[in-house]
């Protein structure tokens, strides 16, 4: 995958798919969430940045791990937060 300044997306060969269909930081708070988005990295699933609680930013900024992408069914898109770099599969 080429996005040309982001080189974090281009390492991505095999999409890591949620584990399951919903934010680990809400579920433990109660909090409720908008989308869900999949660490790259780790792999954990967190909520996007239209959720009260931006889980899957606040992990990108508070780890080394760059890439999430969609966890909602029928998306196929990876982002860079560190670039604001998108690509779609
Ligand atoms: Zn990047
Ligand atoms: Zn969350
Ligand atoms: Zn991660």
């Amino acid at each position: 995958m080429t996005t040309g300044a982001c080189t974090h997306i281009d390492e991505v060969t095999t999409v890591k798919p949620p584990k399951e269909l919903q934010c680990e930081e809400c579920v433990k708070s109660g909090a409720s969430w908008v989308h869900l988005r999949t660490c790259q990295t780790c792999g954990v699933t967190l909520c996007c940045d239209s959720s009260p609680k931006q889980h899957a930013s606040a992990h990108a900024r508070s780890s080394t791990h760059p890439v999430i992408a969609s966890a909602q069914p029928g998306e196929q898109w990876l982002y860079c937060y560190r670039d604001d770099a998108f690509a779609e599969y």
